[in-house]
């Protein structure tokens, strides 16, 4: 491999440049990142690059949706014959054995254009990569997936990703659909936290019915809604209105209270936190709320409205840490539901996982 390429969301290239860079140097891996300015995606060009792409894999990430070894970029792919040189490099790197293939675009202006070619090249590359034995007669997820991301319609980069190292969703992209009865757009943001940031046993271990929430800045009410519908007891912190509907079972408590000042008489699950307010702020509370024991675990959101959003997140989550005081398990994404954003898990670490 000769580096990194990652997925992004469209305008979040410098994030996600910095982020390798400053990931692959805290492994002691020099590189330079290749972006441009809405493109959707970054190159990292580096030594190593196999063994980096393990361990800076998409979940360690929080600005690459998807994140895979780059293999050959390739300039030259004719409209006539764009898969005899993709075999060609193949053959030339003697690379076989691939479980399955995605041929893919960036999620941008300059991207999305690209779907339709996507997805009617990689029917054909799929047969050609079996015909000429580089790849299993079935898919095999456990086998590593050869990608190639579409740049422009004779251009490309290939790729190859591990099981381990791939998102849940296809380009981190997942296809929720918003639910009639949601009080806001905004569940499907901690509807993807849940699933993207917690692990499917994570998930039944730690949202079950009864256990208690509060949510900090909840209305008009879309988090308190989606942990609601897991079953939980949740009290919504706003000085704003929450949707009537929400407090017709007797699940949901609202109080007008501003969500830096309130806490809980005695320790809770879960506490979610979506105020709009300086993350830097926000971040603090967050870490005093483990501080005090108020919490076991927690997911809330960082906006970055500024322009230097890479050094804000770092300095953000520094502080945050600082002021738990105690080491905790910590998730960071920017999730596709996230705009000038992203999302933190973070909770206790159990004795047994220690
Ligand atoms: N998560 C919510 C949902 O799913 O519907 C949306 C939250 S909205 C983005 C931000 C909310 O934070 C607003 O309703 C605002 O009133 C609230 N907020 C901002 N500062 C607050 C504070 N200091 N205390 C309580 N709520 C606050």
């Amino acid at each position: 491999a000769i580096g990194l390429l990652g997925w992004c969301r469209q305008g979040f290239e410098p994030e996600l440049a910095a982020e390798y860079q400053s990931k692959a140097a805290e492994l002691g891996v020099a590189g330079y990142a290749k972006a441009q300015r809405d493109s959707g995606y970054v190159e990292f060009l580096c030594e190593d690059a196999a063994a980096l792409s393990r361990q800076l894999g998409t979940n360690s990430l929080i600005f690459a949706r998807q994140s895979i070894a780059m293999l050959a970029s390739l300039p030259n792919l004719p409209r006539e014959d764009r898969i005899t040189p993709i075999l060609d490099v193949l053959r030339g790197m003697d690379l076989n054995g691939f479980g399955s293939v995605a041929v893919e675009y960036s999620d941008a202006d300059s991207g999305r254009e690209f779907a339709g070619l996507a997805r009617s090249l990689g029917n054909a590359l799929r047969a050609a990569l079996r015909k000429h034995g580089f790849m299993s007669g079935k898919d095999r997820p456990h086998l590593p997936c050869l990608h190639l991301l579409l740049t422009g319609a004779e251009s490309g980069i290939l790729g190859v990703s591990d099981f381990s190292q791939r998102p849940a969703f296809p380009m981190g992209i997942p296809r929720l659909r918003m639910n009639a009865q949601a009080p806001s757009r905004s569940a499907l943001k901690l509807e993807e936290a849940l699933l993207t940031l917690l692990t499917e046993a994570e998930r039944e271990k730690w949202l079950r019915d009864g256990m208690r929430a509060c949510d900090l800045g909840a209305a008009p009410g879309g988090w308190t809604w989606v942990l609601m519908r897991h079953g939980l007891l949740v009290t919504a912190i706003d000085n704003g209105p929450l949707r009537e509907q929400l407090l017709e079972n007797g699940r949901v408590e609202h109080l007008r209270a501003d969500g830096f000042r309130w806490s809980p008489k005695f320790p809770l699950e879960w506490m979610v936190c979506d105020m709009v307010e300086q993350p830097a702020r926000v971040a603090q509370r967050m870490g005093e709320w483990f501080a005090n024991d108020w919490c076991r675990r927690s997911i809330f959101n960082l906006k970055l409205p500024m322009k230097k959003r890479y050094a804000e997140v770092e300095h953000c989550l520094q502080r945050f840490t600082e002021a738990a005081g105690m080491p905790l398990d910590i998730r960071v994404k920017q999730l596709y539901h996230d705009r000038e954003e992203i999302t933190v898990y973070a909770g206790l670490i159990s004795r047994k996982d220690r």
